[in-house]
């Protein structure tokens, strides 16, 4: 038996005994991982987990959504418990195009996920949750930790976040954010989420803010940016975000909450294939929708499977799920291209305001990686988005 501790441990992670061996052991906190391990406590309650951690506590400092609701009951028995707020609808705007779709989003923050993990691993025979603690080394069945010692296990999912996504920059695009959450001193009158807001001024490839109303006088604010570039101006997001806010008339009261980060939107790439210990798993593996940054609806795909038997079998469940994800990547790696090769900045936003056309029942299947033959067909087809290169687009087409 070893002994660890969390760094600064909340209650429910306080000094806990370790096995020297798991069934699982996980390796970040975050989204991935944290539904991996739920799913775990769930349908395996005998598996031995081991969650581990860098930061003080799991779940990081995000708020994480997704459209519509899961056909599966058991996504829906994973995911309805962390769901802190529901709409019915939800809206996008650009120039010449307002539209409300009548498809849910919910949403749950870290702090939801980090709740619901100290919950399940307070009373988890054999598992535990450690903070504070990072993996140096990932192995197939061992894994080393900074203060030196070496933990083992049947299974190491490695999912340590999106930064570990290798992509090539000629190829691919990324998504920024800076977001803040924030209490207002009058109401704002939305009703629902507002995903896509275009109609302010262009900057940096295609910029929108995404708002969502979590009270009367509460939201979450964020200015998105689809880019060629990575790198992002932390000081002048936010300059550029409090003067959308201002010139909504909006006057912060107080600021509860900032976030901001950088994704990889990649033009090519594969998911790793999950043949054996150690799994790379979450953003960094690639379970990712290319074309929107939305991980969720494959991470709970990924955790259920993981979870429907014992750890041993865990990457022959997980081969259909990288099966359909890997033959869907092509297509979604495509419209990444046409997007950052084929439009100027200024002009990407025609894209997304072409797609925001198309029936919704399309639209919900692309954001949950569901799409059709029939509804790539009709992504495609038609009257081209304003300001594309037609000679790039072809070339990436043919
Ligand atoms: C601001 C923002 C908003 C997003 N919103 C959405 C959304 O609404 N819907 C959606 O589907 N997707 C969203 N995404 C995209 C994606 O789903 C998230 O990035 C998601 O958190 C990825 O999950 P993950 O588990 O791969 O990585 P993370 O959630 O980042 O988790 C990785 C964890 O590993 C830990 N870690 C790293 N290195 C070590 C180490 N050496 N040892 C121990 N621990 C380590 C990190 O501290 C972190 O907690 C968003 C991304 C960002 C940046």
């Amino acid at each position: 038996m070893v002994v660890f501790t969390c760094a600064k441990p909340p209650k429910s992670t306080t000094l806990r005994s370790v096995n020297d061996s798991y069934t699982h052991i996980l390796v970040g906190a975050g989204l991935h991982n944290g539904l991996t391990a739920l799913a775990l406590r769930r349908h395996q309650p005998g598996a031995r987990v081991l969650l581990i951690e860098r930061g003080p506590r799991p779940g990081g400092n995000h708020t994480w959504c997704f459209h519509g609701v899961d056909p599966d009951p058991d996504a829906r028995a994973l995911l309805d418990p962390l769901v802190e707020h529901r709409w019915p609808r939800q809206e996008v705007r650009f120039p010449g195009l307002e539209r409300v779709l009548d498809t849910t989003y919910s949403g749950f923050t870290s702090e939801s996920l980090a709740a619901a993990l100290e919950t399940a691993f307070a009373d988890w025979p054999g598992s535990a949750l450690l903070c504070g603690v990072s993996a140096t080394a990932v192995e197939a069945h061992a894994v080393t930790l900074d203060d030196g010692r070496v933990v083992t296990g049947e299974l190491v999912i490695d999912a340590r976040g999106p930064e570990r996504l290798a992509v090539d920059d000629a190829d691919s695009g990324y998504q920024k954010f800076y977001g803040l959450d924030v209490e207002l001193e009058a109401p704002h009158g939305l009703t629902h989420p507002l995903l896509m807001d275009a109609t302010i001024p262009q900057r940096d490839g295609f910029r929108f803010l995404y708002v969502l109303p979590f009270g009367p006088r509460r939201v979450l604010v964020e200015d998105t940016r689809f880019a060629v570039t990575s790198d992002l101006d932390v000081a002048r997001m936010r300059a550029d975000l409090l003067s959308e806010v201002a010139r909504r008339g909006w006057r912060i009261t107080r600021e509860l909450r900032a976030e901001h980060g950088v994704l990889p939107m990649p033009g090519r790439g594969e998911v790793a294939p999950p043949v054996a210990s150690p799994i790379q798993a979450g953003y960094g593996g690639g379970w990712l929708h290319p074309a929107t940054g939305y991980s969720l609806p494959v991470a709970v795909r990924f955790a259920l499977a993981v979870a429907a038997g014992p750890a041993a079998s865990a990457p022959a469940r997980l081969e259909a799920l990288h099966r359909d994800v890997s033959r869907r990547l092509p297509f979604m790696h495509r419209l990444n291209r046409l997007l950052f090769q084929c439009f100027a900045p200024d002009d990407m936003w025609n894209v997304f305001a072409r797609f925001y056309k198309k029936p919704e029942s399309l639209i919900e299947r692309f954001y949950a990686l569901r799409s059709t033959p029939t509804d790539r067909t009709r992504i495609l087809l038609g009257r081209p988005p304003k300001g594309v290169n037609l000679g790039r687009a072809l070339a990436i087409l043919a």
